[in-house]
């Protein structure tokens, strides 16, 4: 059987008839444009069949094209002199060192490996002395192929230096991996490589940015945050089907290193993740990927789903990874849940019944923010400051029906405060989560805690309860109906 189809009918067969079609039908789908895409990408020269070109220097130095020489790699550029750019050779060893632990390489055994980068600001000065070749396909920002790659100079510093670290990332994988693999991995591996910090001499790769002036003109957050907002958020399988051509617009960048730092920092699939290195000369690279997900490809489409919804500069990836286990029947004395401030979505293990009315009451007093000082918090958060159109710290509640929706309901909380009334329209498990940045989650401290039951008959509302008064209306009087029949 295609390891591809087998992937993904796995997980199919956890959300019935319907959604294995759906799913099914996709499949041959993927299955096709895969084996288009990886028949190209595979074609890659080995690194031991690349030659290397002979350069004009004299000719290069009286355009006025200078080298900087470093241990890994030799740049040519027209750029004046600037303490920035003098720096990138020493950056490009720094990197260097990165790009083998990251990859598995042994730096020892690859001390000789060198590659030639070309950063221009006039084009036609490289194109006269040949360092750019005339066989390049056009390319608007960056180009690599084997052991060279060329950089059309950037407006902002932070920018120019993350093309050159993404180009760099694809040289290496062209010269010692053999290949960068697939789109989706090619790129998302380079975008999230070349996502860097670079202060006082030190260098991190896979840098996540806490906020947006620390990376001009990077804006990776931005596309995939507008991408949402327009309602033209990607799938990750979508992602995972880009073709040769998708690279041509900016998006699909946005959306590799979103699915990359997703992936790589997630603790149940970064393992997964990294280890998909070693099938990167593989024609099946993708199959690969989904034979090793098995069972789990529904839950991490889900909380895909998720961690675009909600992402943000600095987002926490360990500390939102979602537990998606089913909850248990709530004991008829109901039950008490404790909420930590200081993480994403909460898996409660607690079962909800449809068309039950489940009173839920919160208290306690946590943290919410540590600058200037310590933002004392309680459950309906802080009316001075919002986030996302909601009190900061406020708790919120979704029922993810056991037979789980797309989009996601954890994508479409129900606000509790201090007290709320849910009414599940499906059976399924409560989440709880206080409302917050996934960016800032780092310098919240406390617990809350949150006491549900099923409610009896006749229970008095409670005066400062919202869902009570909103349950009044009349549009929403069959959610009443249903609780009562169910109560
Ligand atoms: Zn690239």
């Amino acid at each position: 059987m295609d390891p591809l189809a087998a992937g993904i009918g796995l997980g199919a067969g956890r959300s019935g008839r319907r959604a294995s079609r759906v799913l099914a039908a996709l499949a041959v789908g993927l299955a096709a444009t895969c084996l288009l895409v990886e028949r190209a990408w595979a074609a890659a020269p080995r690194p031991d069949a690349m030659p290397r070109r002979m350069l004009d220097e004299a000719a290069a130095e009286a355009a006025g094209i200078r080298k900087l020489a470093g241990k890994h790699l030799t740049l040519y550029t027209d750029l004046p002199p600037s303490p920035d750019l003098d720096e990138y050779p020493a950056v490009f060893d720094l990197a260097f060192a990165q790009w083998c632990g990251y990859f598995g390489q042994s730096a020892r055994q690859l001390a000789a490996w060198h590659v030639t980068g070309f950063l221009m600001r006039d084009r036609q000065r490289f194109e006269k002395t040949r360092l750019l070749p005339d066989d390049l396909p056009p390319f608007p920002h960056g180009y690599t192929r084997g052991n060279e790659f060329w950089l059309v100079d950037q407006p902002s510093a932070y920018y120019r230096r993350h093309l050159f670290l993404h180009e760099g990332t694809h040289a290496f994988g062209f010269s010692v991996l053999g290949s960068c693999g697939p789109p989706w991995y090619m790129e998302g591996v380079a975008e999230l490589l070349a996502t860097h910090r670079w202060q006082n001499g030190r260098l991190e790769l896979g840098y996540l940015p806490a906020r947006r002036d620390e990376v001009p003109m990077w804006g990776r957050v931005k596309i995939v945050r507008d991408a949402y907002e327009a309602h033209r958020a990607k799938t990750l399988q979508a992602i995972l089907e880009y073709d040769a051509e998708a690279h041509r617009e900016n998006e699909p960048y946005g959306w590799c290193w979103a699915a990359a730092i997703f992936l790589d920092r997630h603790p149940r699939y970064q393992k997964r993740f990294r280890q998909m290195v070693k099938y990167i000369r593989q024609p099946d690279f993708t199959a690969q990927f989904y034979r090793l997900l098995g069972r789990d490809w529904n839950d991490l489409a889900e909380e895909w789903q998720v961690f675009v919804a909600e992402l943000d500069y600095g987002v926490d990836v360990a500390r939102t990874a979602i537990d998606f286990t089913p909850g248990r029947a709530l004991p008829e004395a109901g039950a008490k849940i404790t909420v930590a401030a200081d993480r994403g979505w909460q898996n409660s293990g607690v079962r909800l019944e449809a068309g039950t009315a489940y009173p839920l009451r919160a208290s306690g007093r946590f943290q919410v923010a540590d600058q200037p000082q310590p933002w004392p918090c309680e459950p309906n958060g802080v009316s001075i400051r919002y986030y996302r159109g909601r009190p900061l710290g406020i708790l919120l509640a979704a029922v993810r029906p056991d037979e789980p929706t797309s989009p996601s309901a954890l994508i479409s909380p129900q606000t509790v405060g201090l007290g709320t009334t849910l009414v599940p329209k499906r059976s399924g498990t409560l989440f709880l989560r206080i409302n917050d940045s996934n960016g800032e989650l780092a310098d919240n401290a406390g617990t809350l805690v949150v006491a549900v039951r099923a409610s009896a008959q006749g229970d008095e509302p409670d005066p400062g309860d919202e869902s009570h008064r909103t349950k009044a209306t009349p549009s929403s009087t069959g959610a009443i109906a249903a609780s009562r029949r169910g109560s």
